[in-house]
């Protein structure tokens, strides 16, 4: 075959190889744009990569006559607008992965599997001139058609999915086709981003207080790329600036990414962006299928949507026109992906704003060090809200001692008299504890037999109600044992409390007062979640047990007591950021109190009232807690100060993991001479064994480097990668690189 200069191609293909490769487009194929995804054969497999660049100057040393025919082309035009390119390239370099795979894990699955990015026309019900012109009257005697009939003249046209929801049934719909009153049509596809201040719905708009009023104005003032950092305490009104931030950009015909955390996620957010704007919203949450995260990003990418509303993931989701992107609660673990491509989305929406040249807010009550690290540095702009908004108050705040006490299912005295003093008054009170099931151990009495799982170095939890013990690192699950397998002894109990006793426990105490729990045990069946939060709502529920669950977004007005159950165990962690997020944490839940206009009291129970941390945090507050903090992590040469990456190192064979720590050994060292120095020094912990040193039948390492400067950092670990994986026992086991881990366990 003759093959002339054009026809060969760079394409990032889905491999863990972090270059891309090269093919060849053979004539009988048209050549594919830059941008677009080409079906290629990769050993025996079918893989779909991205056109990254057509080579036009062959280089002599590739042997062209070699190179594979790529297979097909899917898209003639670029699949992500040609910021994405900057983005995902800057994310391969900074993650030190494959831009092959960060493009693959940029796409809706669909796309991934090779289908075309095309938006399928959506049929919707829509009234025909009979129905038009039908008197209601005349279906008297069948009142369900009649409602669909009247229904269907107010609207003019439906959404299949709408009617369902409406409740009409398939039965109803059938008897007013046959009569000729509605019929399916395709809708003639809107214009693109054809939106403007005449779709801001004025009368939902609150007046601003002062403070919010200067943060919409800072952030407004100018459409081009700044980050701001928003940072007001629960309550304090920031949603209400989003909102007004986004006005701008929707009176500009303009698109707005708006990231959540996970469990963030709440159809009360939905909802306040609905009534607020009467455009089209796309919201990407867990519960879509494939098909609708493809429809929903395709609407995004074709200005079809004006707003987008997402968790992690929804950073990819290309804009026709980007306008500004809001990640609340930046400082959410939520963001950073813990597997694979380890990104955080929070990080990615900075390098996104910037290459775009929009404007990007984030929003917390308690920023994450590395953003109020940045803030001042001066490369955020901070806008601070101190008030609660509208007329309610701070909480109070109060730690009880529990050393020595008896607890009562893990509830001092104390606290069970305040409940009940808060609910005698007719309010309602949240207890939080972060631990799901009956209880975290289980033990014999007998010999002291305790119930492990045999894959991870975790003790089972027990969940007494589906009578289970499980592994809540590996999911691995059995019977309750009857009989300790050390002893036979019949002897066995449960050791510590999960929010399955408390609830127990609760209903025992308080059998006036109806309680429920939210966490993910209790959430599992579709909508059980919704049902419950509007169960809360109507106040059928006085009481509220859950985890972080019920802790995130929600807005309980008649909350007026949170109680948070032993988190003793955050105060004496290993993990350097321990108490950064038990901060984040305790204020995240005491947020949940006196959200309205009755005062909230929160309670913290502690075998440690004294700690320092603790102290603080009650006394003075995030912002005095994390200059403290902050100022321990300079001078332990610690993130946000210094930059860290992890090697992570798995394998079912202990003796791989030695042979390649020997490895990990051999490399670093000369490494390190040659890149470290006084000025920009370079270290290394490790290789050791991670906390957990065994998850699902896996031995797990690690090594960590440290470096003062990123530039540093990064030269580093891009030579470090090329050695290991010149090594064979670098093959044995399975390795990746952690930037800026969050989650050392
Ligand atoms: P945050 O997002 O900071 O937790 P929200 O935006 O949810 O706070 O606001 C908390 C409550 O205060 C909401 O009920 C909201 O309607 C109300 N609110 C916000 N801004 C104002 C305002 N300017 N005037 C009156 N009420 C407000
Ligand atoms: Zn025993
Ligand atoms: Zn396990």
């Amino acid at each position: 075959m003759q093959v002339t200069h054009k026809t060969l191609l760079e394409v990032a293909v889905p491999t863990p190889l972090t270059r891309p490769f090269n093919y060849q487009c053979p004539l009988d194929i048209d050549l594919p744009v830059v941008g677009a995804r080409v079906t290629v054969p990769f050993g025996a497999r079918e893989l779909t990569g991205m056109v990254t660049a057509l080579v036009s100057e062959i280089d002599e040393s590739i042997n062209i006559d070699k190179l594979k025919p790529i297979i097909a082309v899917l898209d003639n035009e670029p699949l992500q607008p040609p910021s994405f390119h900057k983005l995902l390239t800057w994310a391969s370099n900074y993650y030190h992965y494959s831009l092959g795979e960060i493009y693959n894990q940029s796409w809706p699955a669909l796309l991934r599997k090779g289908e075309l990015a095309n938006l399928q026309t959506v049929m919707h019900w829509c009234i025909t001139d009979i129905g038009k012109e039908t008197p209601v009257d005349d279906l008297k005697r069948a009142k369900k058609q009649q409602q669909l009939l009247e229904h269907m003249q107010a609207h003019q046209h439906q959404f299949a999915q709408q009617l369902k929801y409406e409740g009409f049934s398939s039965a109803t719909i059938k008897a007013c086709v046959e009569k000729q009153y509605i019929e399916q049509r395709p809708l003639p596809q809107p214009t693109p981003c054809y939106w403007n201040e005449s779709h801001i719905n004025e009368s939902d708009k609150l007046v601003l207080n002062p403070e919010q009023a200067i943060a919409v104005a800072a952030i407004n003032n100018s459409p081009t790329y700044k980050t701001s950092l928003l940072l007001g305490v629960t309550g304090s009104g920031k949603t209400e600036v989003y909102l007004q931030a986004i006005e701008q950009v929707i009176s500009r015909g303009h698109q707005a990414l708006v990231m959540v955390p996970e469990i963030g996620l709440t159809p009360q957010t939905l909802q306040r962006f609905q009534s607020r704007f009467n455009v089209p919203i796309v919201f990407l949450h867990s519960g879509l299928n494939d098909k609708e995260r493809l429809e929903g990003w395709l609407k995004a990418k074709m200005g079809l949507a004006a707003i987008v509303i997402g968790t992690r993931s929804a950073i990819f989701t290309p804009l026709l026109k980007p306008g500004m992107i809001i990640v609340d609660e930046e400082h959410d673990g939520s963001f950073k992906q813990q597997d694979t491509f380890r990104y955080n989305a929070r990080d990615l929406a900075v390098v996104r704003a910037n290459t775009e040249n929009i404007p990007l807010v984030m929003g917390s009550a308690t920023p994450s060090f590395e953003t109020l690290h940045n803030a001042q540095l001066g490369k955020y702009q901070q806008l601070t809200l101190t008030k609660r908004a509208g007329n309610a108050n701070q909480a109070s705040h109060q730690l009880i001692d529990i050393k020595g006490l008896q607890l009562q299912s893990g509830m001092s005295p104390q606290l069970i008299e305040l409940l009940r003093h808060h609910l005698n008054q007719g309010n309602q009170v949240m207890i939080f504890l972060n631990r799901r099931g009956y209880a975290p151990a289980l033990l014999c009495h007998e010999c002291g037999w305790l119930g492990k799982c045999q894959r991870c170095d975790a003790n089972y939890t027990v969940h007494q109600r589906y009578q289970y013990v499980q592994c809540h690192h590996c999911g691995d699950q059995h019977a309750i044992p009857y009989q300790c397998p050390g002893c036979s002894s019949t002897q066995l109990a449960t050791a510590g409390v999960g929010t399955e006793q408390l609830e127990q426990a609760i209903n025992e105490i308080f059998p006036e007062f109806n309680s429920v729990r939210i966490d993910r045990d209790s959430t599992r069946r579709k909508g059980s979640l919704d049902d419950s939060l509007k169960g809360i709502a109507n106040n059928d529920y006085q009481i509220l047990i859950g985890t972080q669950m019920l802790a995130k977004g929600h807005h309980f007005p008649d909350v007026t007591l949170v109680a948070i159950l032993d988190v003793d165990s955050a105060l004496f962690s290993g993990d350097f950021r321990a108490s950064e997020k038990l901060a984040q944490l305790y204020l995240q839940v005491s947020g949940r109190a006196g959200r309205a206009s009755k005062p909230g009291q929160v309670v913290l129970q502690t075998h440690h009232p004294e700690h320092a941390l603790l102290q603080l945090l009650n006394n003075k507050g995030y912002m005095a807690f994390s200059e403290v903090a902050m100022k321990e992590r300079r001078v332990a040469q610690l993130p946000p100060y210094w930059h860290m990456a992890l090697l992570r190192i798995e394998s079912h064979d202990g003796d791989c993991i030695t042979a390649f720590n020997q490895t990990i050994q051999t490399v670093c060292h000369p490494l390190l001479q040659q890149l470290g120095s006084k000025e920009y020094p370079l270290r290394q912990i490790g290789p050791m064994p991670s906390p957990m040193e065994r998850r699902a039948g896996r031995y797990r390492w690690q090594v960590i480097f440290e470096a003062s400067t990123r530039s540093r950092l990064h030269t580093f670990i891009d030579a470090l990668q090329t050695e290991l994986q010149r090594h064979k026992s670098a093959k044995k086991v399975r390795w990746s690189i952690d930037v800026d881990p969050i989650d050392m366990v």
